[in-house]
């Protein structure tokens, strides 16, 4: 889909930009690499026209993403507090990309929610809050680095789509769309990634940073998520894997480690439903993946204080490992008329 940005809300933001501002670019807290992607690109493209930039994202990020140009200068709010709240209070404009929610930025959020700057939300999650002066909200995007193109196109020529932009923009799309193999994936998609490339996004030497690029740690933990933590119920056509702080430990865990491990879940032929948990410092983290019609989405909103798309929702408990696996279990009789039909005849 090609998204229509209000022509006159995209003049006005064109028009603030014509002098040099002091502008702060955040994202999500645990970013992936749209959210690092958009972040990033969006960084280039207004250093590149003069303005002072600084990205400051709520948390540390996989490793996988430190290759990504800019990646040097960006701000962890986590070990620099003071020095990001101070940028936040100073800042003229604000750009929040790639989520919905000022929660979603965690300790992060009453710095920017304070900041007398211009706030623009660039996102593609479904129900957003109006928590900034503009939102360009376009939950049918398959990734924020689509809609960061849409939105440097709108406010400035081709040409702004430089390499570095390019890049990170293409990492995004690329990432969120599962290489572009989701169902978010439209023909216009791909007419912004042949545009990507032409200006100078190497496609493999990038897929070869992102999904060739694990710690040994890692893949051995990946091992291990397979062989000795998945659970399958064929009955209700789902399949989940849990994980608990010490087995973290034990691999050597870093930051994006655990991405994408659910995946290997849904992959089973036959399974609809893939759950990941994982045992965090105060809270378990839990990943929810679908495929076709069967959404997830609900069951992360209404049980796991979460959120997110049809086939891909995430959400979270304060309550143990264990008492959260079996409240999980507990909903899947409800579920199961939906996920197994033909068992439910
Ligand atoms: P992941 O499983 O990769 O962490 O997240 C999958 C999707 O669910 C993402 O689109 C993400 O935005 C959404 N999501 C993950 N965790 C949360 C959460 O705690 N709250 C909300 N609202 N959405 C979430
Ligand atoms: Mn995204």
């Amino acid at each position: 889909m090609v998204p229509h940005f209000d022509q006159n809300q995209i003049l006005k933001i064109k028009e603030f930009l014509t002098v040099s501002r002091r502008i702060v670019i955040t994202t999500h807290h645990k970013p992936d690499g749209d959210a690092m992607g958009s972040s990033l690109a969006l960084y280039q493209y207004l250093v590149g026209r003069g303005h002072q930039v600084t990205v400051i994202t709520p948390s540390d990020y996989p490793d996988f993403l430190d290759w990504m140009p800019g990646n040097d200068n960006v701000i962890n709010f986590e070990y620099h507090q003071a020095k990001a709240k101070q940028i936040t209070e100073n800042a003229e404009l604000i750009f929040c990309l790639d989520f919905n929610t000022a929660s979603r930025v965690e300790k992060f959020a009453d710095s920017i929610l304070a900041s007398k700057a211009l706030k623009i939300l660039i996102d593609h999650h479904l129900d957003p809050e109006f928590f900034c002066d503009y939102t360009f909200s376009f939950p049918t995007s398959c990734a924020t680095c689509e809609l960061v193109y849409y939105f440097i196109l709108g406010i400035d020529s081709p040409e702004a789509i430089t390499r570095p932009v390019a890049e990170c923009l293409y990492t995004g799309i690329m990432t969120d769309t599962g290489s572009f193999r989701f169902a978010s994936m439209t023909a216009d998609t791909h007419m912004v990634v042949a545009a990507l490339m032409r200006a100078g996004a190497s496609n493999f030497s990038i897929h070869e940073n992102i999904y060739d690029n694990f710690s040994l740690d890692r893949t051995r933990f990946l091992g291990h998520c397979i062989k000795e933590k998945l659970v399958v119920l064929p009955e209700y056509k789902t399949a989940y894997i849990s994980i608990t702080k010490e087995e973290l430990k034990q691999f050597n865990h870093h930051s994006g480690d655990t991405e994408g491990i659910v995946n290997f879940a849904l992959g089973i032929k036959g399974i609809r439903m893939a759950a990941f948990f994982c045992e965090r410092d105060h809270l378990i983290k839990i990943s929810f993946r679908s495929k076709d019609d069967f959404s997830v989405k609900e069951l992360a909103k209404n049980h796991f204080s979460g959120g997110g798309h049809r086939n891909a929702a995430g959400g979270r408990s304060v309550d143990t490992l264990d008492n959260t696996i079996t409240k999980f279990l507990a909903l899947l009789p409800e579920l199961k008329k939906e996920l197994n039909p033909e068992a439910t005849q």
